[in-house]
C-alpha cells in the first residue's frame, strides 16, 4: 500500500468565503499515482470546513445564506463572553460543516460527480492563510 500526504495553502477572505479547491486535490491525487484507494482532505482550525457543492454563483450564494439563516452572526455567542473575538458564529458554522472530506479513488480518479466540486469553506469573521492536507492511501 501507498500513503502520500500533501499540504496546500490558500488565501481566504473569511465571513463564507467558499473556495473551489478540486483541481489542487485532483492534482495530489494524480501525483500520489494511487489506483485504488482513498483520498482524505482535511482542514485544520476551528473556523472553517469542507464539502462539495456544484461550484456555480447560485449554489454559492445560496450556501453562504443558508449559513447565514441557521447561524445568524448577531446571535448571542458564550464565546464571545469569554474571548471577545466576535467570531462565535464562525466556530459553530464550522463545526455543522465538518473540518474533513473522504474521497474514493477508483481507477486512478477521485470519483466525483461531474457537477460536484470540493469546496473549502472559511467562516472567520478575518481574513486568513489557510493550509489543509490530503493524504492519498491505496495501491
Ligand atoms: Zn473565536
Amino acid at each position: 500500500m501507498k500513503a502520500q500526504s500533501f499540504v496546500r495553502h490558500l488565501k481566504t477572505r473569511g465571513d463564507n468565503d467558499i473556495r473551489d479547491i478540486t483541481d489542487e486535490v485532483l492534482n495530489c491525487v494524480a501525483e500520489a499515482g494511487v489506483r485504488t484507494g482513498t483520498a482524505t482532505v482535511f482542514v485544520p482550525g476551528s473556523t472553517a470546513g469542507l464539502t462539495t457543492i456544484e461550484y456555480e454563483p447560485g449554489v454559492v450564494s445560496d450556501l453562504a445564506q443558508c449559513f447565514d439563516r441557521l447561524v445568524p452572526r448577531d446571535g448571542r455567542f458564550a464565546h464571545e463572553e469569554a474571548w471577545h473575538d466576535g467570531n462565535g458564529h464562525s466556530h459553530v458554522r464550522a463545526a455543522l460543516l465538518g473540518p474533513s472530506l473522504v474521497l474514493p479513488i477508483g481507477e486512478g480518479k477521485a470519483l466525483l460527480g461531474t457537477w460536484q466540486q470540493i469546496v473549502l469553506v472559511d467562516f472567520d469573521n478575518r481574513p486568513r492563510d489557510r493550509s489543509y492536507s490530503v493524504t492519498v492511501m491505496g495501491e
